[in-house]
């Protein structure tokens, strides 16, 4: 459910006209509903009701600091993985005690700020990076919370590049390793193993993988405790998909996803961490762009746009699939045709839809390409010396530009001569 829909034939983010945006912003531009953002949020906050629970929206998704404090003040935490996340999280006003750090690759100078600032938990990777987070929490005269990332080695039935929970991930500990490095944790200054986390992958559209996922997680829970580990929390991470195409069948309700939750872990009064991303911001987002020609290629039509690969990787890094449909709506007996949507990157992986079938479209038309709201706009770049692609964040009648479209002197002025030319 999103609020992106027609209205006197004119597509609408909630009650302002995209066209209108368009026209004082410029394209390209992402632009996030508010009501989408809080829906998302609420329907699943209130599936997790019957558990004992936070929410650590995942901000890698998104991280404008206008869409973090949109779900802070409804009371979210917040899954950073990086120093950066944490400032921008403390900055939109979270409270650290709602802060976890998760990540394959804190730098000691990382677990210092997040101690310094007093996060709620680490999610630790590796046997390494228990016994610095010890060093630098000793130093310090400080005691890190700790969950340990386990890697239960089940398929999550996604692509590839997003999948993290099998054996030959980066991601977390072994299963059959997690008794020993609990052992080591337990003995360690600094350290207080409160939790365990896990997190095997996104776009998880079958609950069957978190099922096997948490079934697992129950049989070492227990096996910990009888080791004699005081296991409080649990954070399951985030993954849970959304849909991408009108025509899929829609992913499973987060209603169903809790009830899992509650068949395999809900009778070991736990305090559960779920980090959601995608399933909060990924609808609620989309990319307007305008049509700038229509290339009759000899073995392809393409229809060349001004939004590119620098402003939405998500096609030509994980062959995503995003709808796209015009801003000005279209009788459904428009005659179609198949083409690329490309953008003016001067890169083949270059596009936004291959072989799709749109309706006929003209130069100056504006699209818009949907689902665009999780991985979209922080994965931009500058690539091409294109300009970052500006957000805008619309509540009701109202829109706000939440980052401004750069200047061409922004962009060169981060470079610096060195003295000698
Ligand atoms: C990326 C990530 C998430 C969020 O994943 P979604 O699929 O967007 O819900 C949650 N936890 C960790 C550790 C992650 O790396």
């Amino acid at each position: 459910m999103h609020h992106f829909t027609y209205k006197n034939g004119v597509l609408h983010a909630e009650d302002v006209s995209l066209t209108n945006i368009a026209n004082e912003v410029g394209t390209p531009f992402y632009c996030y509903s508010s009501a989408t953002l809080e829906r998302h949020y609420t329907v699943f906050e209130q599936s997790l009701s019957e558990l004992d629970h936070l929410i650590c929206y995942a901000l890698k998704a998104n991280s404008n600091q206008a869409v973090i404090k949109t779900l802070s003040k409804l009371g979210a935490g917040m899954d950073v993985v990086s120093e950066g996340e944490m400032h921008r999280a403390l900055k939109a006003g979270v409270s650290p005690k709602k802060i976890c750090f998760a990540g394959v690759g804190k730098t000691k100078a990382e677990m210092t700020a997040a101690l310094n600032a007093n996060i709620l938990s680490f999610n630790i990777e590796s046997e390494p990076e228990l016994h610095a987070l010890s060093q630098v929490a000793s130093a310090l005269g400080k005691t890190a919370h700790i969950a340990i990332r386990i890697n239960p080695d089940v398929d999550a039935k996604t692509h590839a590049k997003i999948s993290t929970g099998k054996a030959e991930n980066k991601f977390g500990i072994a299963y059959e390793q997690a008794r020993q490095i609990y052992a080591t944790a337990a003995k360690l200054d600094g350290i207080d193993p409160h939790g365990i986390h896990m997190h095997i992958g996104s776009q998880i559209t079958d609950l069957s993988p978190f099922k096997n996922a948490f079934k697992l997680l129950r049989e070492l829970i227990l096996a910990l405790r009888d080791d004699g580990h005081n296991i409080t929390h649990a954070d399951l991470g985030g993954g849970l998909g959304i849909p991408y195409e009108e025509t899929e069948q829609s992913p499973p309700h987060p209603q169903k996803y809790a009830q899992i939750i509650k068949d395999t872990l809900g009778d070991l009064r736990l305090t559960f961490i779920f980090e959601p991303g995608r399933l909060i911001t990924g609808n609620a987002g989309i990319l307007v762009s305008k049509v700038l020609y229509l290339k009759q290629g000899s073995a392809k039509d393409f229809l060349i746009v001004d939004a590119a690969m620098n402003d939405l990787i998500r096609p030509t890094l994980y062959e995503a699939y995003h709808q796209i449909i015009p801003v000005n709506e279209q009788a459904n007996d428009t005659p179609k045709r198949t083409m690329d949507v490309v953008g003016p990157v001067c890169e083949t992986g270059d596009f936004l839809a291959e072989n799709r079938e749109l309706a006929q479209l003209a130069p100056d038309d504006l699209i818009a390409v949907l689902s665009a709201g999780a991985y979209g706009a922080v994965q931009a770049g500058t690539y091409n010396s294109r300009l970052l692609v500006p957000e805008v964040m619309v509540k009701g009648k109202d829109f706000a530009v939440i980052r401004p479209r750069p200047t061409y002197e922004d962009l060169i002025n981060q470079d610096q001569l060195p003295t000698w030319l």
